[in-house]
């Protein structure tokens, strides 16, 4: 049977739930446990696709092509699981849902209430990720902080879920801030005391704190929090900030997190082959080198906007003993030439990642440019592959004019197109090209060797494609195209074989690659770089 462990927060937002539900995946499965996560998000949209990464961050795509919260990008990487659909419930999905049924009449004219309706298919969303995937654990967070009014709907669905399953099988774990007070020196429970006293006037009695912290926490003041929110000792685990986020399940680890609670659920604990995640901590501590690396994108200034990309970069230096030194380049201010080779100064490879709009566009052309004349190493995804194709058209081709349909819709020269499938659809919320799709690579081409293999499946999320009549002439101009779909009618992947490393992919790679496991095309820049790097030496 499936045991159930509910994540709470309190007293701020961006406590790192998501990195803490991670990581007690993370034990579980180092135990053998098969586990899953879901995130509950409270707000109205029926799905983050439709929102700014300003507002939201990063929109992760899995395999099924839902397109979910950052969050489930790391429960995939921390508890090396594929997810999807079923993974990410946000008010919006449970709301349209009920008022579809009403509008059909499903309730025979009963009066449709949060309370039961609301509550209930809160409930059937939990039950119907236990039945797809049988875990062992299944590991549910709820956003946002306690005493929000949007996520009273979920808090209440968890307090009768939990009734409903009994006691030893289903836990809360409340992660909460206890923060320094510098003028006094002193650490303070207080707000979690408060915290976790609204919690209980929801009905729910968390069994775990998890405290999140700048410095450790004194033996009394965790003996205080034990007492005052009626948890045991030991369930009063320590968080503090770390160096890398990879490092959190060895610290819960230390503090027998996942014991206290497998006991708590009375599952016989297991010893935990915890040896390539320390192994792995300790190529992120001992890494020798460190490559500056650039990002060139719109949504600079949020770093959550490309969190998988970051991961992704971090995970193929992890493979080379190196450390990599992100540098945001706004690529509105590359629109300008000499600004931009003057940004691109000191930078050892660069990536140019998805996007949408026109809004500085012109700015990451000249930054492909300017990587292509320079042999500095290159990863476009997505967009950044649509902008590789409109520059080698451009200033190789010839095509002065050359653009996306997506940036001019009356543009003469489109290399890049609507795609065919996508030209009658209505409306914006799910209706991309998303999730995964086969793609054939090409015998002898970089991304052929990096993978190792002719055919791969990637995620993508995209409307626009490769005008195929300029696949022709760009190859004749020395552009290959390494990866199609198996038939032959959509360009996945472009490569310019006589550099370092130039590839970029209509697909988004950033979604699969795992800490212990760098993506091949992330592996492959990161591998050019240092290896080009060496030679200048
Ligand atoms: N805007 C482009 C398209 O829709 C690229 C999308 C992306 O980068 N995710 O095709």
């Amino acid at each position: 049977m499936t045991k159930y462990i509910f994540i709470t927060g309190g007293v701020v937002s961006s406590l790192g739930k998501g990195i803490i539900a991670a990581s007690l995946g993370r034990l579980l499965r180092a135990r053998g446990f098969s586990v899953i996560n879901q995130k509950f998000d409270p707000y109205i949209n029926v799905d983050p696709g439709t929102m700014s990464p300003f507002q939201h961050g990063e929109v992760f795509v899995t395999d099924d092509g839902a397109e979910t919260d950052l969050d489930l990008g790391h429960y995939e990487r921390f508890t090396d699981t594929n997810l999807g659909k079923l993974n990410n419930v946000t008010s919006g999905s449970v709301y349209q849902h009920v008022i579809e049924k009403e509008r059909r009449g499903d309730y025979l004219g009963g009066t449709v209430q949060v309370i039961p309706h609301i509550t209930n298919e809160i409930k059937s969303r939990i039950v119907g990720a236990t039945k797809q995937f049988k875990p062992d654990f299944q590991l549910i967070e709820i956003g946002g902080t306690i005493g929000d009014i949007e996520s009273l709907p979920f808090i209440e669905a968890i307090r009768q879920f939990k009734t409903e399953v009994g006691i030893g099988n289903a836990v809360s774990v409340h992660c909460t801030l206890i923060p320094y007070l510098p003028t006094s020196g002193e650490l303070k429970t207080k707000p979690s005391q408060h915290s976790v006293s609204v919690l209980r006037s929801y009905g729910i009695q968390p069994e775990i704190l998890v405290c999140r912290t700048t410095r450790p926490i004194p033996k009394t003041e965790k003996e205080k929090l034990a007492l005052f929110c009626s948890v045991p000792k030991d369930a009063v685990i320590e968080c503090r900030d770390m160096k890398s986020i990879y490092e959190v399940p060895l610290a819960l680890e230390e503090q027998n997190m996942a014991h206290v609670i497998l006991d708590m659920l009375r599952v016989e604990d297991r010893k935990p082959d915890l040896k390539a995640w320390q192994q792995l901590v300790e190529n992120i501590k001992n890494s020798k080198d460190t490559l500056t690396v650039a990002i060139a994108g719109k949504y600079t200034k949020l770093s959550d906007a490309y969190i998988s990309v970051v991961e992704s970069l971090k995970h193929a230096g992890y493979a080379n003993d190196t450390k990599i030194d992100i540098k945001w380049i706004n690529s509105e201010e590359c629109v300008d030439y000499k600004n931009c080779k003057e940004l691109m100064k000191g930078v050892n490879a660069v990536v140019v990642p998805g996007g949408f709009g026109v809004r500085g566009i012109e700015g990451k052309l000249n930054v492909i440019k300017y990587a292509r004349e320079n042999n500095i190493p290159f990863l476009g995804l997505c967009l950044g592959m649509q902008c590789a194709v409109i520059e080698y058209a451009r200033n190789v081709l010839g095509i002065k004019d050359a653009n996306s349909k997506e940036f001019d819709e009356n543009a003469q020269h489109a290399v890049i197109d609507l795609m065919l499938e996508q030209k009658n659809v209505q409306g914006y919320g799910g209706t991309m090209r998303l999730g995964a799709y086969d793609c054939m690579l090409k015998k002898g081409s970089k991304a052929h060797r990096a993978y190792g293999k002719d055919k791969i499946s990637e995620r993508h999320r995209h409307r626009y494609e490769v005008n195929n009549e300029y696949i022709r002439p760009l190859e004749e101009a020395g552009l290959v195209f390494s990866g199609m779909s198996p038939d032959g009618m959509l360009a996945e992947i472009v490569e310019l074989p006589r550099l370092d490393w130039f590839v970029a992919s209509q697909f988004h790679p950033e979604f699969k690659s795992r800490p212990d496991r760098p993506h091949p095309l992330f592996k492959g820049l990161i591998d050019a770089t240092v290896k080009q790097k060496k030679k200048i030496k």
